[in-house]
């Protein structure tokens, strides 16, 4: 039996985990190529306008492996992986909106509740007793399955903690490829750093933000984002705060760009965002108001199912240099 994963939302968190659950309870994992203008397209026809660019491009995805031989659909529904916090109610109402514009997905759509009390959504294994029940498969083999996922998504996290994007460490982790055939640069002879600060599924589809990842590694920036960052560190950035966002990822995001404007080590931040995003404004606006106070360049790269390559490239170009000549003002004491 072959289940179909989408290559779009919180696929580059947690693809490792639902890879290794799903191989071990007997299916074929299928997933959807890289973002493409296609996929974009199909999203946008079977998506109400108004809605975000990510979701947009997920339902292209999800467009995608209906068009595949595939025997089901994986599209949880993410309600909470932290005590007190939420989805985005995008996230919640995922599975409805399918339903809603699909009418001949319900027979194939997979969609378990994940509510978790951390990031490790193994826990508790109620979440996946609907495999139990509608694939015959024991309460044993279940268990070993979310036991031996949740082991490949904890070395998952350890090789994002190291440095390596999520890609990167999704890779390692699943075993594709190993650390040295990712032949890191030396970190520390890298001249800026900046703070991404962005979704997973923003940052890691490299046609909604343009490979902005990849070009700025190219340009010879070390790039620190928010999953690079350790969980306590994480929350202990956010208990400073007089108020948090309640929404599980934007918490996250907002805690990596206060650390990232208190860490030394980062020169400036760069917030990705798509178009319809709501969290979003109010976190941008948040990291963009406070930039002055820590006296580091911040700058928003909005995205939508339009944007240009050229205009990115310059504007991170002159971002980059900017950072450059004011380091090079400070070491000359000016
Ligand atoms: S957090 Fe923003 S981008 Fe993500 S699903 Fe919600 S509205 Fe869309």
């Amino acid at each position: 039996m072959k289940i179909g994963i989408p290559q779009s939302l919180l696929y580059a968190y947690y693809y490792p985990f639902w890879k290794t659950y799903f191989e071990e309870i007997g299916f074929e994992v299928v997933t959807t190529p890289m973002t493409t203008k296609g996929i974009i397209d199909k999203g946008v026809k079977g998506s109400v306008p108004e809605i975000c660019v990510p979701i947009k491009v997920y339902i292209g995805h999800v467009l995608t492996l209906l068009e595949q031989d595939v025997d089901y659909i994986f599209a949880p529904r993410f309600v909470s992986i932290e005590k007190g916090q939420f989805f985005c109610p995008k996230f919640m109402g995922l599975p409805d909106m399918l339903r809603h514009s699909f009418k001949n997905i319900e027979e194939k759509l997979i969609s378990p509740t994940i509510q978790s009390h951390s990031d490790n959504i193994a826990v508790p294994s109620k979440n996946y007793k609907i495999f139990e029940e509608k694939f015959n498969i024991s309460s044993k083999l279940n268990q070993s399955a979310l036991e031996k996922a949740e082991k490949v998504w904890f070395k998952f996290r350890e090789y994002s903690r190291k440095g390596y994007s999520a890609l990167e460490a999704a890779d390692i982790a699943l075993g594709n490829c190993t650390e040295e055939e990712y032949n890191h640069e030396p970190k520390e002879n890298m001249e800026v750093t900046i703070g991404l600060v962005g979704y997973v599924y923003n940052i890691y589809d490299t046609f909604i933000s343009m490979d902005i990842y990849n070009r700025l590694k190219e340009m010879g920036v070390k790039v620190r984002t928010f999953e690079m960052l350790p969980e306590d560190l994480l929350k202990a950035s956010l208990k400073n705060m007089p108020k948090t966002m309640f929404w599980t990822f934007s918490d996250k995001l907002l805690a990596a760009g206060y650390h990232f404007y208190q860490d030394d080590q980062v020169d400036g931040l760069v917030h990705v965002t798509a178009f319809g995003c709501g969290p979003d404004s109010m976190l941008g606006k948040l990291l963009e108001v406070d930039s002055e106070e820590y006296n580091k360049p911040f700058m928003t790269v909005r995205v939508d199912e339009h944007t240009g390559e050229n205009h990115l490239q310059t504007r991170i170009e002159a971002f980059v240099d900017m950072i450059k000549r004011k380091k090079m003002k400070v070491k000359r004491g000016a």
